[in-house]
């Protein structure tokens, strides 16, 4: 592996503010904490900053040299709202709150590049470093894109990195084209008539209706969209009633749609109305739905063959993994992607073997209340930030 030596030296630094991040977790558009940590290790570092971007977002650029090309380098900042089981001494201080997605240790990793950026300036053009609030909502980035991050900081490309918990350590993952799913999060409302129980035919039943609908749904992954065309739909919540004896007024039901295009969702999302409606009107009740979407991330091609060369140039060729799986997780990521072209990868963080002493009981899988950043892969995913802008705007090192 060709780790940058200083950034290797710079391991237990990255390490302490990681393990910072984790201790103070906050959640979506509420990274006040956080940002200003980002803001103030950034400045520490000699890098122009701007703040507030998308209520909590933060930018850093540095330039070097008279080039004109320019790249982006993303890390997300948002927890999750869950309790976290770890008792180790870097758990989280906040009930409720956790970083089960390791974007403590993307920050980490990110700021771990820009100190050594910043000190070398070995490279020919303009840097900008973007964290993004609010990942797990699925709307921090493209608040970003939508107030217009890439008119005020241009870039000709943007990157991005998840950890990747389960995957061997310190390899790569990476696909051209889609390698995460967009999502159509769902939440439906039957507004029936409620009744006695022993005399339904007083009312009109929203949770038989319900029940019809959470099958008929399902009709149209296996008839509606082709078999070829990767979706899941899963209902996830069925909310109603409070009594025994006593049908009720409303039933809610909620759940996610995945898919990797923007028109299979579409296709998917057009027919739920159509069955939501039917259903609900078949059973005389009335049906509303309410969707909330996010893109699927698509690597663009020549972009991830870049980010390729520069994985194999840091870890080996036979540690990136070109074609790897699609992730039917979903990633905001996406809208930047969509303004720009760049790749979004994933960095192998093992088996778990790094858990330390006063784990929780449960895997160290992302979104788990026993999960923890293993702090191995800083370096790694450090240097790779660092040599996919100097690789980009070249004047790099040999
Ligand atoms: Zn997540
Ligand atoms: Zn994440």
């Amino acid at each position: 592996m060709k780790i940058i030596p200083e950034i290797q030296s710079a391991q237990e630094e990255m390490k302490a503010l990681r393990r910072w991040f984790h201790a103070y977790p906050e959640l979506s558009f509420e990274e006040e904490q956080t940002s200003e940590r980002v803001a103030k290790t950034l400045e520490g570092y000699g890098i122009e900053v701007h703040r507030g971007l998308a209520r909590t977002g933060v930018v850093g650029v540095l330039r070097a040299g008279h080039g004109n090309r320019s790249v982006g380098l993303r890390a997300d900042m948002d927890a999750l709202p869950m309790h976290e089981l770890n008792t180790f001494a870097h758990r989280s201080q906040y009930p409720g709150k956790m970083h089960a997605c390791g974007h403590d240790g993307h920050m980490a990793m990110l700021l771990g590049a820009a100190r050594y950026l910043a000190k070398s300036r070995d490279f020919d053009g303009t840097i900008v470093l973007i964290f993004s609030p609010a990942e797990e909502n699925g709307s921090g980035a493209k608040v970003m894109i939508d107030e217009g991050i890439f008119d005020k900081f241009p870039v000709d490309a943007v990157f991005g990195l998840h950890n990747s918990p389960g995957t061997p350590l310190n390899t790569f993952g990476v696909r051209p084209g889609p390698i995460l799913a967009g999502s159509a999060e769902f939440d439906i409302r039957i507004i029936g008539v409620g009744a006695h129980a022993a005399f339904p035919q007083d009312g009109k039943d929203p949770v038989l209706t319900g029940a019809q609908l959470v099958t008929a749904l399902q009709g149209i992954i296996t008839r509606n969209k082709k078999p070829l065309d990767t979706a899941v739909l899963s209902v996830t919540q069925f909310h109603g009633g409070e009594a025994r004896n006593v049908i009720p007024d409303i039933v809610t039901i909620g759940g996610t749609v995945r898919a990797f295009s923007e028109a299979t969702l579409d296709l998917i999302e057009s027919r739920m109305r159509t069955i939501v409606g039917s259903v609900a009107e078949a059973n005389e009740c009335k049906g509303e739905l309410k969707v909330r979407r996010c893109a699927p991330t698509i690597n663009s091609p020549d972009e991830t063959q870049f980010a390729a060369k520069v994985m194999k140039s840091i870890v080996g060729e036979s540690k990136v993994n070109l074609d790897v799986e699609p992730s039917m997780g979903g990633e905001d990521f996406a809208y930047m992607l969509q303004a720009r072209p760049g790749s979004f990868a994933f960095l192998g963080a093992g088996n778990g073997e790094h858990r330390e002493l006063g784990h929780g009981p449960g895997p160290c899988s992302l979104h788990n209340t026993s999960y923890d950043f293993n702090d191995e892969i800083l370096p790694v995913g450090s240097t790779y930030y660092v040599e996919l802008a100097r690789q980009w705007l070249g004047g790099a090192r040999a």
